[in-house]
């Protein structure tokens, strides 16, 4: 089948669109991809459509690791072409995540990590909803609750997570200033909600306070990582958290913990999606709110930009390169 795969980690040209067209090349890393087989939990599904998001990059570079060769994406919309335990039917539109091996034409996706499509949702942001989606619900109604008369701070304010991530802490009522890196982006961000919207410096946690009466954020989301860690340890109030949700310029260097007591007692978390969804019936909680949310029109899922699946790699030479808006998506079929 037609896949994106990598045989070893490193920079956006590893990786390789299968083309069974195409003759093997002479280094023989040609690799054809098998359909996969379900486990009992999992049933097959045609992909119409893959997302693609920082933590493929992440997969890509071997930060985090996969046996090679392997297929990476997390997620996608398509339809069903087997259950094994019979239940779901043929030809049912779904669109899910954590279904590694998703930049291909068939991947096996738990069933326990989908939801069926309403008819009216477009298909692009259907395959680009759920991760990011569900990232940004677990941030701002789950890791620090937000409600009316917070604040808080965003940085990559426009991008897939930081759009949605807006949206939901505004409509919760809170004060959201946002961190972005050109004008394009400002727009998106005020479009998005934002209260105020900066661009990235080292006055980044002064000009915040500033423009909040003076004191700390009550939570700051910090989807950036090395570059603006310092600056969000210094943009939030004393007891307040900060969030370190992603590393998307870089893994942040170890820290003392009377670090976290010198800028008032504030506390840290490293959240990640898996833990955020792991207790019974989270991930549908959190899933179905996404699909609701979307599907009503009150949260707007901006797909910035579509590449065919062969394109894979300039996907990610465009998502690493800051170039792109909210969410990604690759046409498989
Ligand atoms: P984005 O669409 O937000 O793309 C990344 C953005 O990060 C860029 O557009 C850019 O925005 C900003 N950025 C700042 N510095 C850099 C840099 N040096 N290189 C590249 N980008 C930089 O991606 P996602 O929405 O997919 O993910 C956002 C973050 O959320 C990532 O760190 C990701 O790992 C994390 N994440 C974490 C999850 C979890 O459960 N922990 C789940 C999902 C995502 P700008 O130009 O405005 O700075």
């Amino acid at each position: 089948m037609r896949a994106i795969y990598i045989t070893h980690t490193g920079g956006p040209d590893v990786l390789t669109h299968t083309d069974i067209d195409a003759p093997t090349p002479k280094d023989n890393t040609h690799t054809d991809i098998d359909a996969p087989t379900p486990k009992d939990n999992e049933v097959v599904v045609q992909v119409d459509i893959a997302g693609v998001n920082f933590i493929d990059v992440y997969f890509r570079e071997g930060i985090y690791h996969s046996p090679t060769p392997f297929v990476p994406g997390f997620e996608g919309t398509g339809r069903v072409i087997y259950d094994p335990q019979g239940e779901i039917a043929e030809g049912t539109v779904v669109a899910w995540c954590d279904a590694f091996g998703s930049y291909a034409e068939q991947v096996c996706v738990p069933r326990d990590r989908m939801v069926a499509v309403p008819e009216s949702l477009e298909p692009h942001v259907a395959a680009s909803m759920l991760l990011q989606g569900i990232t940004a619900h677990y941030l701002t109604h789950g890791v620090y609750d937000l409600s009316e008369g917070d604040s808080c701070l965003i940085t990559a304010g426009a991008g897939g997570v930081g759009l949605l991530a807006t949206q939901m802490a505004a409509s919760a009522g809170a004060t959201v200033y946002s961190v972005v890196s050109s004008e394009e982006k400002v727009a998106l961000a005020y479009e998005a909600g934002a209260t105020e919207v900066f661009f990235y410096s080292d006055n980044l946690a002064e000009d915040v306070r500033r423009r909040n009466g003076g004191v700390g954020v009550d939570v700051v989301y910090d989807g950036v990582g090395k570059a603006t860690f310092n600056e969000s340890l210094e943009a939030v109030r004393p007891r307040g958290t900060v969030c370190l949700f992603g590393a998307a310029s870089g893994p942040v260097d170890p820290i003392d913990p009377q670090v976290l007591n010198t800028h008032g007692s504030i506390f840290l978390t490293r959240p990640s999606i898996g833990a955020w969804t792991a207790r019974e019936g989270e991930f549908a909680m959190r899933a179905q709110a996404v699909t609701r949310a979307v599907t009503s029109g009150e949260l707007n899922v901006r797909v910035g930009a579509v590449y065919p699946l062969a394109d894979a790699a300039a996907a990610h030479r465009d998502l690493e390169a800051r170039v792109t808006t909210g969410s990604v998506v690759l046409q498989v079929s």
